[in-house]
């Protein structure tokens, strides 16, 4: 196992033609660190070095969301200052604890001196520190190099903690203290790891034939895709959202492009476009659900599509055997609502628009519909 960091590079360019744009902060900027790494150091197997790490990673007794939080951290994916200053959504990038630095990552999570103190209060967090570090991947890499792995797990739990905490503040929340965080961590962990001992409790679910959308199982994440077709403007719209178990949103994005000749082809490319999101956002093990049957039996054939839309088809497939796992799901339409909507909503402004978690502000009100599903 391991995230596929270079390999498929090339044709993400051909997939997603509408990207060079700029706008898609979360995506290019991974792109760009992945070229710097690979220009810094062309000597070294680099994308080995990153499978063992993500491998590393990856096997951690931490609650998933930990584990993606990481790579988000690691490819500076977090709605940081900078990337929301980046996105136009805020005018300055600086921390607003040290009002000192371009929030990065690496600042919010390590190099801040707000946090500073949370991990001086750890032996080896002191043993981490004096080393200069490019930025968080560097640090983390470090931290699977020197730490054991229960130093590491715990490593996780703070770094998660940090941000959660920073979160808090910045919504005016209530929250403990930033010396409980240490703590705190521990307890989760614990916890965690108690529950993984326990057997899975089994919840019978009511029928209904009111068709909802439904949450993922624990640990992996749905995403809804749908198109949408303008004809007055020979245009259509890609439409997305990601959800994990509890119904909480990991990003939403809308994409308005030429029309592509067919309704299935407007289809598989949204489901395209859905899976190299969930790709670009870490996340590994994935339910890609979309209301177009023809389309999710193409997925689900073993053998090469023979469409005119067949090479998105295999194109998916590509991007899908990068991932530890994927299932194509068929629901329908009444349960695909919010990609419906994000799909229709691409006909108006920018060609591209993507939310980290979350959806567009006139949403709101659906999604909280959505997640009435227990
Ligand atoms: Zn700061």
């Amino acid at each position: 196992m391991g995230i596929p960091l270079s390999s498929h590079h090339q044709g993400d360019c051909l997939v997603w033609g509408g990207t060079r744009n700029g706008r898609y902060a979360v995506r290019s900027g991974y792109h760009l660190l992945i070229h710097e790494r690979a220009q810094a150091d062309p000597g070294s197997s680099d994308t080995t070095e990153m499978s063992k790490l993500w491998h590393t990673i990856w096997s951690l007794q931490v609650p998933p969301k930990t584990r993606h939080f990481l790579w988000r951290a690691c490819h500076e994916s977090l709605p940081t200052r900078r990337n929301l200053h980046h996105r136009h959504i805020i005018d300055d990038p600086t921390c607003a604890n040290c009002s000192s630095q371009v929030e990065t990552a690496f600042h919010a999570l390590w190099k801040c001196k707000t946090v500073q103190v949370v991990w001086q209060t750890l032996p080896w967090g002191r043993r981490l520190q004096g080393a200069p570090y490019a930025d968080f991947m560097d640090l983390l890499h470090r931290c699977t190099q020197l730490l054991s792995t229960t130093e590491l797990q715990l490593f996780s739990m703070v770094s998660w903690l940090i941000w959660y905490h920073r979160n808090q503040v910045r919504m005016h929340q209530p929250t403990d203290q930033i010396t409980r965080i240490v703590p705190r961590a521990q307890e989760l962990i614990t916890e965690f790891t108690n529950e993984q001992d326990c057997p899975p409790v089994i919840s019978m679910q009511p029928k209904s034939d009111v068709i909802k959308w439904k949450p993922p199982v624990e640990g992996r994440y749905k995403v809804n895709y749908d198109g949408a077709i303008f004809r007055n403007t020979n245009e259509a719209g890609l439409g997305v959202i990601i959800r994990n178990a509890r119904g909480e949103v990991m990003g939403s994005l809308c994409q308005r492009v030429p029309f592509p000749h067919s309704i299935e082809a407007v289809e598989a490319s949204a489901a395209r476009c859905a899976i190299q999101f969930a790709k670009d956002l870490g996340l590994m093990e994935i339910d890609l659900e979309g209301d177009s049957k023809i389309v999710v039996d193409a997925l689900l054939l073993s053998g090469p599509c023979i469409t005119f839309y067949g090479h998105i088809i295999e194109d998916i497939k590509l991007i899908a055997r990068g991932l530890c796992s994927v299932h194509f799901q068929h629901v329908k339409r009444d349960g695909n609502n919010l990609a419906h909507l994000l799909a229709k909503r691409a006909r108006l402004n920018e060609s591209l628009e993507v939310w980290l978690e979350s959806v567009p502000p006139e949403l709101v009100s659906k999604l909280v519909l959505d997640s009435s599903f227990q």
